[in-house]
């Protein structure tokens, strides 16, 4: 994992690419590589001992051209100001490339929760709620689950903002439980989303889905789903991969059975239907057909992107490769179809959660996964059309310049004020 990579640089780097090949001035650019806002503040919680511990976190919002801030908040030791702004830009982006009427934000506190009792990790989840207070709303700002965040943190934030709000606004936040105004399809959606964009990458690029070998590093929320769900459409999950590192069997490991071992021990590693075990850097360098990323940005770095083996990448993290490693990949012919159009699925169903309270109705699973696989497979569509019409050097670049236009074209539009 390469520690240089400022996601913030990254992110602009990808902007500046992406802006060669349309038609924008350099002032509504510059606009684009920054925040409007970022929230920074330091939370003092009382803990399970009577003592008072400080957490510093952060919300950021990055443009909201489009439509409200979009975007979740993450819990992890190496959030910083700098992370939360690349997250909450590549938001923008996300939203734009699928084509939801959104804005891009992102939230995180520096915290390693699994430190943490559930009623501390309560207080201090309802304390950031509570400085978020002004900032978010329905219309302003939706918040959402991360990483090491979901259901029950969400239930937490929308109840103190209804609380101190006197009211009821389910459409504050997203990624609630289902008797919390949560909807049908939510948890699955991000792992949906990398499984349909490598299954229409697979077959623009003819290649056979059915045998095709996956190896996955990460094996949270998106990593598992994504591996079920490829391996529902056939594919061969020869190796997958968590913190303490990875198991492997040439035959195909079975996801479920993985998971369940993950929930059992806390860990991949140990699983008995392995073959084989190595380190996190060995796995994102098998040889095999597809390579998914679904941990943590800067997984993969120049050095790295080197021995990469894959034929195809498909990003279910955010930011997993670094600038250079996507040029190294670029040279070497890898496929990579990005996290920006390959996670959408988590914001998209978002977005159809938004909808439902908005309407106070609930759509079935059945409806929320065809809207979804709808709005990834437009999108997928947008994005090689724009690769083949300027003749783009890869699908990273071509999905910048679709999201890129939509983002400038609502920021034409609507003009500047004063
Ligand atoms: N955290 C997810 C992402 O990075 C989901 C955001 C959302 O649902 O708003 O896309």
């Amino acid at each position: 994992m390469s520690e240089q990579a400022n996601p913030f640089e990254s992110l602009q780097e990808q902007i500046d690419d992406a802006a060669e090949y349309i038609d924008a001035s350099d002032d509504v650019l510059e606009r684009l590589k920054h925040p409007e806002r970022v929230l920074e503040t330091n939370l003092s919680v009382e803990m399970d001992d009577g003592s008072i511990e400080v957490f510093k976190a952060f919300r950021s919002q990055f443009n909201g051209d489009r439509g409200p801030y979009k975007g979740g908040i993450r819990y992890h030791p190496n959030v910083s100001r700098d992370e939360v702004k690349a997250l909450s830009g590549w938001m923008v982006y996300k939203t734009a490339v699928v084509d939801i009427p959104y804005g891009g934000g992102k939230g995180g506190i520096v915290i390693d929760p699994d430190e943490y009792s559930e009623a501390e990790l309560e207080r201090i989840t309802r304390s950031f709620a509570t400085e978020l207070r002004p900032f978010i709303g329905v219309d302003r700002d939706i918040p959402a689950p991360d990483v090491n965040t979901g259901q029950r943190e969400m239930n937490w934030i929308k109840d103190t903002y209804e609380t101190l709000e006197n009211t009821t606004a389910p459409g504050v936040i997203t990624g609630k439980a289902l008797d919390s105004g949560g909807s049908e399809g939510r948890v699955e959606a991000t792992g949906r989303s990398t499984m349909l964009t490598a299954r229409e990458a697979f077959d623009y690029l003819d290649k056979e889905m059915k045998d095709a070998t996956v190896a996955v590093q990460g094996y949270g929320n998106a990593g598992w789903i994504a591996a079920k769900l490829l391996e529902n459409l056939g594919a061969k999950i020869v190796a997958v991969s968590d913190s303490s590192g990875a198991v492997y069997n040439s035959e195909g490991l079975h996801a479920r059975d993985v998971k369940d071992h993950k929930n059992e021990t806390g860990s991949v590693v140990g699983y008995a239907g392995a073959d084989e075990e190595f380190g996190n850097d060995d796995l994102l360098t098998l040889d095999v057909d597809l390579l998914v990323p679904a941990a943590l940005e800067n997984a993969i770095d120049d050095e790295l992107a080197r021995e990469v083996q894959a034929d195809v990448i498909a990003e279910a993290a955010n930011g997993p490769l670094t600038p250079e490693a996507d040029d190294v990949l670029t040279e070497r012919g890898v496929h990579v179809f990005p996290d920006i159009l390959a996670n959408a699925g988590g914001v998209t169903v978002s977005y159809f959660e938004w909808v439902q309270n908005r309407q106070r109705f609930h759509w079935s699973e059945e409806r929320v996964n065809d809207e979804l696989e709808s709005v990834i497979v437009n999108a997928f569509d947008d994005l090689t059309s724009a690769y083949e019409e300027h003749d783009l050097p890869n699908f990273r670049t071509a999905a910048y310049v679709v999201a890129l236009q939509r983002v400038i074209d609502a920021y034409e539009e609507g003009g500047n004020w004063p």
